[in-house]
Formats: C-alpha cells, sequence, structure tokens
C-alpha cells in the first residue's frame, strides 16, 4: 500500500486536493473555449469518464466571457489556464474559475502577479503554480540539462515566496518538463521543499500509443513514492484517453477503484494449449457489460494458470480441447473448448 507524502489541502471549488483526499483526475478540453456547446458536450463526456476537474484555456475575452456562460450551464467547479495574460486571470477569477493555473514564468511583472494574487485571495479560489522546463528566465537553449532542474526549483521557490508573502495559501504546485526523468527528479525535489499538493503530469508527452508508457514511468515512479495529489496524463488527441490513461496508471498501484472487472491474461508460451487472446477478446467484450469490481483471469494452461489466477474471482484455464472453470481458486467444473465463453458467462452473471 502506498503512503502518500502527508500536504495540506487546496480547495478547487467542491475539488479538495492533498493528501488526505483522494487523487484528483485532471484533463483539458481541447475545443474552442467560446463554442460553448461542444465545449459543454466535452466537459461532458470527461466527467462521465472520470475525470474530476476539467482545465480550459481562456487565451482571449471573449474566452473568459464563454467560460462565464460554461462555468453558470455546468455548475462544476472548473479550471482557468492562464497565459501570459495578468487580465485573462483577473477576469477568469471573476468569471467563477474555481482555481486558475498559473504559469508565472510567462508574466513578467511582480505586480501583475500580485494582483492576480490578491483578486484569487478575494474569491477565495485555489491557484496551481505551473513552472514548466520551457519557459524557465534564465533558461537559455546552451544550459546543461543537469542545471535545469535545479533552476526550476529556484523559479517555483520564487514564486512560492511572492504567494505566502501576500498570505496566500492555497497552492497546488507543478514542475513539468517533457523528459521523464527530469520531471521525476523536480518533482521529488519541490516535494522536499514544500508541504503544498503536488499535481504531477509529463508535458507534451505525444500521441496516445507513444505517450503512455513514459506518463506512466514518469507519474508511476512518483505515485509509487508517494508524491502526487492531482494528475494530468498529456496526450494528444481525444481527452478521454487522459482520463483513461491516468485511471490504469492510477489502478495499478491501488491508488483508483474503477467499479469496472479487471481481466488477467497470461502472456501465452509453448506450453499454451488454445487461442488464448481470441478467448481473452471474447472475454473482454462480454465485461465491458459487466459493472462489478471482479478479476476475470484467462490461462492458456494448467500448468502455471491455476496458481497465477488464484486470486481471480472468476478464471478459465486451459487445456487440450477443454477447460477448466475456477471459482476464487477452486476447481468448479471442466468444459470442452467451444463451450468456454458460455461457461465464463453463467459463471460471471452468478457471480
Ligand atoms: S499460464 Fe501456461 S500457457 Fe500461459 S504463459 Fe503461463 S505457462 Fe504459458
Amino acid at each position: 500500500m502506498i503512503e502518500r507524502r502527508k500536504t495540506a489541502t487546496a480547495l478547487a471549488g467542491t475539488v479538495p486536493i492533498g493528501s488526505g483526499h483522494p487523487l484528483v483526475i485532471q484533463s483539458m478540453t481541447k475545443v474552442m473555449t467560446t463554442d460553448v456547446d461542444r465545449c459543454i458536450r466535452q466537459i461532458r463526456r470527461l466527467t462521465r469518464a472520470g475525470c474530476d476537474l476539467v482545465r480550459i484555456a481562456v487565451p482571449t475575452q471573449p474566452d473568459t466571457k464563454a467560460f462565464a456562460g460554461i462555468v453558470n450551464r455546468t455548475g462544476l467547479s472548473l479550471v482557468a489556464d492562464i497565459h501570459f495574460s495578468p487580465e485573462r486571470a483577473i477576469e477568469a477569477i471573476e468569471a467563477g474559475a474555481a482555481k486558475i493555473r498559473l504559469n508565472p514564468g510567462n508574466i513578467k511583472e511582480p505586480g501583475d502577479i500580485e494582483r492576480i494574487i490578491d483578486c484569487a485571495k478575494m474569491h477565495r479560489i485555489a491557484i496551481r503554480i505551473g513552472v514548466n522546463e520551457a519557459s524557465i528566465r534564465d533558461l537559455k537553449a546552451d544550459v546543461d540539462q543537469d542545471r535545469r532542474v535545479g533552476l526550476m526549483v529556484q523559479e517555483m521557490s520564487g514564486y512560492v515566496g511572492l504567494f505566502e508573502k501576500r498570505g496566500f495559501t492555497n497552492l497546488v504546485l507543478s514542475v513539468k518538463s517533457a523528459d521523464t526523468l527530469r520531471t521525476i527528479e523536480a518533482n521529488r525535489a519541490i516535494a522536499k521543499a514544500f508541504g503544498y499538493p503536488i499535481h504531477i503530469g509529463l508535458t507534451h508527452a505525444g500521441l496516445p500509443d507513444d505517450a503512455t508508457v513514459p506518463s506512466a514511468v514518469a507519474l508511476g515512479t512518483l505515485l509509487a513514492g508517494g508524491i502526487g495529489d492531482t494528475i494530468r496524463v498529456s496526450v494528444a488527441g481525444d481527452p478521454v484517453r487522459e482520463v483513461q490513461i491516468a485511471q490504469q496508471i492510477l489502478q495499478s498501484l491501488g491508488l483508483y477503484e474503477s467499479g469496472s472487472p479487471t481481466l488477467i491474461v497470461c502472456p501465452t508460451c509453448g506450453r499454451c494449449q488454445i487461442d488464448v487472446v481470441k478467448l481473452a477478446r471474447q472475454v473482454r467484450r462480454v465485461l465491458k457489460g459487466i459493472h462489478k469490481p471482479i478479476r476475470v483471469a484467462v490461462m492458456g494452461c494448467v500448468v502455471n494458470g491455476p496458481g497465477e489466477a488464484a486470486d481471480a474471482d472468476v478464471a478459465v484455464c486451459a487445456a487440450k480441447g477443454k477447460g477448466f472453470l475456477y471459482r476464487h481458486g477452486k476447481k468448479i467444473a471442466v468444459v470442452p473448448e467451444e463451450q468456454l465463453l458460455q461457461a465464463l458467462q453463467g459463471e460471471l452473471r452468478a457471480s
């Protein structure tokens, strides 16, 4: 069991973020914010998929106006994504943002940051200070990669000091890089330096097929070490994929209970007695209609299968031309190969 690092709690509207609360899954809308109907449809798809907090880009004044309409129509706690403009930050806060993501690295004047802090404090919203490797002030192309983590942490310290000086502590921190190792190192450093909740993510990770493994390595390593209170997987394409990948990462670490079945399938080898992949695909289709947190195993032989599937609620282990059905590790039936799927379905209905 993972012991999460103790943090303060940040409150983004109705969504608490911190070690005393479940991990918060985030994503972003990827349609024009001014296309309010489309944006709301995407937000609804995200929340149905299990996204706890949705962030919306507000690069222009029409976007912050649209944001206000989206907040009113959805009634959800939403996050506004701010870059470069203190005006957009203040408009978004006044429009009802529950939290803003601020990249102080691209808001140059400390006075502008102070105005945003004071407005956020008045409206009792949360702020994520998001330092990105690409926007570090002192970062030149020739800065040695080993120094970049130190610069990110140094930059974060300066901003945290500025916020604390103005009495603002409803904070979430993030340090992001597109590099897996630097993401891990930088987050470990801020986890050591500050007691605020941490938003973890690997930025610009790529298309879903390319992004899944690096995101799982970076975020999984941090989470396994107790670091991370809210997670966003950044992939190009449908944001629902971001939520699904985040759920899989969290589920693999026992940090998320989906309420859906888990399918265990043996990798197959030279002992395999049936077409395991075909049967597993058929079982996966059947499981889509089941909404219970059961574990189902499809194993290719009776040599290792029963032992490996002992923790499953229902398992099938294949032999030549037949399969053995198991329930909670106990053999309950022998079934001809062509009837295995049907028999398994019967067991699933009964479980
Ligand atoms: S369960 Fe049997 S067939 Fe499947 S990988 Fe293990 S030994 Fe091979």
